[in-house]
């Protein structure tokens, strides 16, 4: 089969703000709105596309919760949560219950995680700091009652 060469350009779209192929969107017509496209060199597309936060925010979804893992559990801080709750279920499994709640925690402001400005080797630059800390407490009882010991 002969190869037909692609043109290494792709269909913009202004109004949905990402890329595509031109298979994709024939006549320059967006495959989304309906919109017209402009043609775009594949780096520009791509760097408009980082502007619009279109590559993969799942994978940094994942990495931002994993930083909240390493953060929270960092200086065995994991593990004598886990002793000192005693909970019901394996470490891991506990471990990543945490790490929901702390997220959950971090959407609804009770809990904040402060990053330094640059990726640092100083892991004491990493933490975690409770706006609530009493909610933090009781969400823990909330989610591994009745193993959280009274005072
Ligand atoms: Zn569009």
């Amino acid at each position: 089969m002969a190869k037909n060469p692609t043109p290494r350009t792709y269909q913009w779209c202004d109004t949905c703000r990402r890329s595509y192929d031109h298979a994709d969107a024939p006549a320059g017509r967006c495959p989304v709105c309906g919109s017209g496209t402009r043609e775009m060199g594949k780096l520009a597309a791509l760097a408009r596309g980082f502007m619009a936060n279109e590559l993969s925010s799942s994978d940094l979804r994942t990495k931002h919760r994993q930083l909240v893992r390493l953060i929270w559990t960092r200086n065995g801080m994991g593990e004598r949560y886990y002793r000192v709750i005693a909970p019901d279920l394996p470490y891991n499994k506990f471990e990543a219950r945490v790490t929901d709640l702390l997220c959950q925690g971090a959407e609804e402001g009770w809990v904040r995680f402060v990053l330094p400005a640059a990726p640092s080797n100083d892991e004491a630059a990493y933490t975690l700091e409770f706006a609530d800390e009493d909610r933090f407490v009781r969400e823990l009882e909330a989610n591994f009652a009745p193993a959280v010991p009274e005072g």
